[in-house]
């Protein structure tokens, strides 16, 4: 539309130009004195006229006073028809000299086509503009269905391998395997094992999904095609589908090769999910990637890659065996990773001698692969603003704030006291779930911020479970209050902490009583219809379907509970203090503690269920 608008205005300045010029050169003509036919004859009567030139119809007469004049004449009638009957002498024309020019083609174009013309070219030009904008939108739309997928060659001199990507170990091992089935599907093939279709890669925004597939390709030295799943959500349905169809036909015709999918939430959320009809499209979009991931020949060797960072949207289909049936996370880094990840963004900065990067480390608890990479390359601005010509520690510790107050914050960093009541409160939650016979055994243990909580302890399930006890409940919310508890045992304050431990430990005993009958007061019923509401997201609705004074007895019973459980994990906390402490100092030494770390300072976990 800009553009039309520019020609336009290109056009009527053009024509502007030449109307002006037309009327200079109007202005600009010989004044020659005009007369009528019959001054003409008179003077030719008389003897004045010296010669006669007829261009057209017009007569230029020169005098023989030495001026001249125009006449006009009839069009189609020719001098000396007029001359005849207007009678003029005979002898006295012999005088005169009479020559016929024909009329310039410059002056008959300028003067009597060229005005009708104008407007026609400059219709003729404006329309001739907006065929090509339209035409250039038309082939733009023809363009629609292509793929837009990147592709980078085998052999660009800078590729990047596994060396560039620093930490998340075991996602790397998997990939080395990746990297052996295209390099040499054959020795798998001659054991009949299937190559991988889809290995899907798990991880939160800037743990390095889109680097870690890259650096495969880059390892196994085939052809990369990456697009985002956001670039398959186009405004016509169908788009999508046909890019999916064509990037897979690109990529068998490149076969060996990898087919990189980063963002693949944004067409593989679980479908008939929500509302709105925007989903045909993205639903389309998806079809096409499952049809064509189990089209593929067995032996085609053509590896599909996907980064989400949201695993719980994805649609079960994309999951099944023959899909994306490898799974691998990426974990936040840990204080060793964020090291190594320091130290691999610094290989191309000049850094003074004194910088230690374990210390950038320690103070970046939370920092993603990305945010470190961010902080080296602030650090490098900071310095050459300082006109420096090497890095030093003081741009490091600056950047760091600058990273984390920054508009790309994700990460918070915890004071030297914050991160000891943190650590605190985890540890108490390891602790108390460690001496809970009845709860799964505590896997990790980390005080780097996640989401809401400033840490984390993850329980490691030793088995599918389908029935839970009573006593399994009250263990389960004692190891919830269990951050509570230790930070009031040991600070003898509350933080704000633990409001979603307190959450859901209050929503647990809720539904012990409400749901499952657990109470021994209120006996074996259901208190509360519940009707689930999809809308936008996800939403519960709930109908009351008992009294007042049920309400209040429910209230009681679910403080009896909550006493109940926080007793036992106050008894644990008190009784195990000195593993408390063990644990703490651990924590904050290494901020992530895995089980069998953990267990060499409790001993080995007691099991009872
Ligand atoms: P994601 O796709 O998971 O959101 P990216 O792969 O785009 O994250 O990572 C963004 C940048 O962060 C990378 O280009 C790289 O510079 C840096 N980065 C992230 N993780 C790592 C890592 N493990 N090792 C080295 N650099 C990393
Ligand atoms: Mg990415
Ligand atoms: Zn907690």
């Amino acid at each position: 539309m800009k553009n039309l608008i520019k020609n336009f205005l290109i056009f009527f300045i053009v024509f502007l130009a030449i109307a002006a010029l037309f009327s200079a050169f109007g202005g600009g003509a010989p004044k020659e004195e005009k007369v009528g036919i019959e001054m003409l004859i008179s003077q030719i009567n008389n003897g004045e006229v010296g010669s006669i030139v007829i261009e057209g119809d017009e007569l230029k007469v020169a005098l023989t006073s030495g001026e001249s004049e125009t006449v006009k004449k009839e069009t189609g009638e020719t001098l000396s028809e007029l001359l005849n009957n207007f009678g003029v002498e005979k002898e006295k024309l012999a005088n005169i000299k009479i020559e016929v020019k024909d009329e310039s083609g410059l002056d008959f174009w300028l003067t009597s086509i060229l005005p009708f013309l104008l407007p026609f070219l400059l219709i003729g030009f404006f329309i001739y503009f907006m065929m090509r904008g339209v035409q250039g939108a038309n082939t733009r739309a023809m363009m629609f269905g292509q793929s837009q997928a990147k592709e980078f060659s085998k052999d660009t001199k800078d590729k990047t391998t596994f060396k560039d990507v620093a930490g998340v170990k075991e996602a790397k091992e998997e990939l080395k395997e990746v990297v052996e089935f295209l390099k040499q599907p054959k020795k798998f093939l001659e054991l009949g094992a299937r190559i991988p279709r889809g290995v899907l890669l798990l991880g939160s925004p800037g743990t390095g999904k889109t680097l870690l597939a890259r650096a495969t390709a880059g390892e196994a030295e085939v052809p990369f095609f990456s697009i985002s799943g956001s670039e398959f959500v186009e405004m016509f349905v169908g788009v999508g589908a046909s890019r999916v169809r064509d990037l897979f036909k690109k990529a068998k015709k490149n076969a060996p090769c990898i087919i990189f999918i980063d963002e693949i939430d944004a067409v593989g959320r679980k479908r008939g999910a929500g509302l709105g009809g925007s989903h045909d499209e993205r639903e389309q979009t998806l079809n096409q990637i499952l049809v064509e991931m189990d089209g593929f020949e067995p032996n085609t060797n053509v590896i599909v890659m996907a980064a989400t960072n949201r695993p719980d949207v994805l649609d079960i289909a994309l999951l099944r065996p023959g899909r994306f049936d490898r799974r691998i996370t990426l974990d936040e880094p840990d204080i060793a990773d964020r090291e190594a990840i320091l130290k691999v963004h610094a290989r191309k900065k000049p850094l003074a001698k004194e910088v230690s990067l374990r210390r950038i480390a320690e103070r970046t608890p939370g920092f993603s692969g990305a945010d470190l990479s961010n902080l080296l390359n602030e650090a490098a601005i900071l310095a050459a603003r300082r006109n420096k010509k090497i890095i030093e520690m003081d741009e490091l510790f600056e950047s760091i704030e600058r990273v984390m107050l920054g508009p790309e914050r994700r990460s918070r960093i915890l004071t030297e006291r914050e991160k000891k009541i943190t650590a605190y409160h985890e540890a108490g939650h390891a602790l108390v779930a460690h001496y809970s016979p009845r709860i799964d055994p505590v896997q990790k243990i980390s005080i780097i911020a996640r989401g809401q909580a400033g840490g984390y302890t993850i329980k490691l399930p030793i088995a599918d479970k389908h029935m839970y006890t009573k006593q399994e409940f009250i263990e389960e919310i004692a190891v919830l209050l269990a951050g509570y508890m230790a930070e009031e045992e040991v600070f003898n304050e509350i933080t704000t902490g633990a409001t979603s431990d307190l959450r859901r430990a209050t929503g647990l005993a809720r539904k012990l009583i409400t749901d499952y009958g657990m109470s021994e007061t209120l006996g074996p019923r259901t208190f509360g219809e519940k009707e689930e509401m999809i809308f936008l997201g996800r939403e519960i609705h709930e109908q009351r379907d008992y009294s007042e004074k049920i309400a209040e007895k429910i209230d009681t019973e679910i403080s009896a509970f909550i006493d109940q459980a926080s007793h036992k994990a106050k008894g644990i906390i008190k009784e195990q203090r000195k593993d408390l402490e063990k644990i703490v100092k651990a924590l904050l030494e290494k901020e992530t503690l895995e089980r069998d770390e953990f267990e060499k300072i409790v001993g080995a976990k007691k099991i009872n269920n």
